[in-house]
């Protein structure tokens, strides 16, 4: 996995200014003519840690769970430091930890972020990279909660996997807890019996499959009855495993990722009920049920929720011969209205693959679509949402704390460490190794 991680090394320089922060900060100045959703996304991430929600960004409307995890407050000193002190000190830092500190940073994280990344990459491949140093001491994973856990759960117990801002979560993740998880296999237990008998072709009722994203929890819980984890780029090959296994399949948290995976499967989509958890059956019937190949999670990723059909459609009006490329959380109209649909890892191939100049319109996290219109100037790369609006939770990790956790580490302590507990990370383990082990 790691040959398609970008290292520091690797990054070209482009003309376009990768910097998603630097237009936004541009709009509230009034030197830019681009709308984005919120202008507190100009502020420092700190000014929201004690706030209720997740924060400026693509997921302000979804309501956070109660308990989710707070950052405590930043040092004022980090607070106030300007852009270029900050990057000194983050330098700095990495110079004194060398190679006991390995920082790994997500396609969506912004750019003043990513520069300091010794990999850059999706959630898995990150998770993949860490492994790569099994004798660094800390593994600082600029991305959100359950990427940091799926480290914890992948790297060696003395390593310390560090969260740079402990309030950077995901709301899709939030979106399946582990007891509406468990309280929805009770229910199915009543609709279909019991859950672990096997049928003539040895199959049983429902296998759980969950997406990566998701917490560590929801993974064992998986990982416990005989489920598996995916990706977004194995989510036919891991159905596929699941189907040889069980009738049909309970897939969480992200319903549109699972919808748009069945159906181009061949699944009717009159056999895929919804499973919202705050309604008994989760709002289906017993005959749904028991006629479903795959009950979807009603959950959802607010970025990719934003894109349209009407994006495409005025996408391809003002740019003959675009070619649109969306991510599968993207709502089912979009992925069917778009040319292609892949991971992020697709997105980046495909655009790295083409060979003459070409105008491609992509519909996945801004930070990373900046980052490849930067990168390629040879293509014309933009964002199918005009309006500038950043994962609320991406957000929340900024130079800032970066420079903080390493300042830490330089000082012998390792904050914000995510630690899965044992009796979660062996179940969760084994929902990932059978992912793995899974081959088209
Ligand atoms: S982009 Fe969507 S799925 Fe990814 S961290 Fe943000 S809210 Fe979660």
């Amino acid at each position: 996995m790691s040959a398609t991680l970008i290292t520091l090394s690797q990054r070209p320089a482009g003309g376009v200014d990768p910097s998603v922060d630097h237009g936004i900060q541009a709009i509230v100045a009034g030197t830019s003519a681009a709308e984005t959703c919120t202008t507190e996304l100009a502020a420092g991430p700190w000014d929201f840690d004690n706030r209720p929600g997740y924060g400026p960004g693509s997921s302000m409307g979804d309501v956070l769970p109660t308990g989710a995890p707070r950052q405590g407050e930043l040092p004022a000193a980090y607070r106030a430091a300007g852009e270029e002190e900050l990057h000194e000190r983050i330098r700095a830092a990495k110079d004194v930890l060398g190679e006991r500190v390995v920082v790994l940073g997500h396609f969506y994280q912004r750019e003043e972020v990513v520069t300091h990344a010794d990999y850059v990459g999706d959630s898995f491949q990150l998770a993949n990279a860490a492994l790569e140093h099994p004798d660094a001491e800390a593994i600082v994973f600029c991305g959100v909660h359950f990427m940091a856990e799926t480290a914890d759960l992948l790297s060696r117990p003395e390593q310390a996997v560090i969260l740079p801002n402990l309030a950077a979560g995901c709301s899709m993740a939030d979106m399946a807890s582990i007891d509406e998880v468990e309280e929805c296999w009770e229910q199915l237990e009543d609709v279909y019996g019991d859950l672990a008998a096997v049928d003539a072709d040895g199959r049983v009722p429902v296998i759980p499959v969950t997406y990566m994203n998701s917490s560590a929890a929801i993974k064992g819980f998986v990982g416990r009855h005989g489920g598996i984890v995916c990706t977004s780029s194995n989510a036919r090959t891991v159905l596929e495993w699941a189907f040889a296994r069980g009738r049909r399949v309970l897939f969480f948290p992200d319903q549109h990722l699972g919808r748009n995976t069945a159906k181009a499967m061949g699944v009717p989509l009159a056999q895929m009920p919804m499973w919202n958890p705050r309604q008994p059956l989760g709002g289906s019937t017993n005959d749904e049920l028991v006629e479903a190949r795959v009950i979807l999670w009603h959950g959802f990723c607010s970025v990719h929720r934003r894109f349209t059909v009407d994006q495409i459609d005025k996408a391809r009006a003002e740019h003959p011969g675009v070619r649109v490329i969306v991510h599968p959380e993207c709502p089912m109209a979009v992925v069917d209205a778009a040319d292609e649909a892949g991971s992020t890892d697709y997105i980046r191939t495909a655009i790295a693959a083409a060979t003459a100049p070409t105008t491609f319109a992509i519909g996945t996290e801004i930070n990373l679509v900046q980052r490849l219109a930067a990168q390629h100037p040879q293509h014309e790369i933009f964002c199918l949402d005009p309006v500038v609006c950043p994962c609320s939770t991406m957000y929340r990790i900024h130079p800032g704390y970066l420079a903080w956790v390493l300042e830490r580490l330089v000082a012998g302590e390792a904050v914000n460490r995510i630690t899965v507990p044992a009796d979660v990370a062996g179940p969760a383990r084994v929902a990932l190794e059978r992912m793995l082990a899974a081959r088209p």
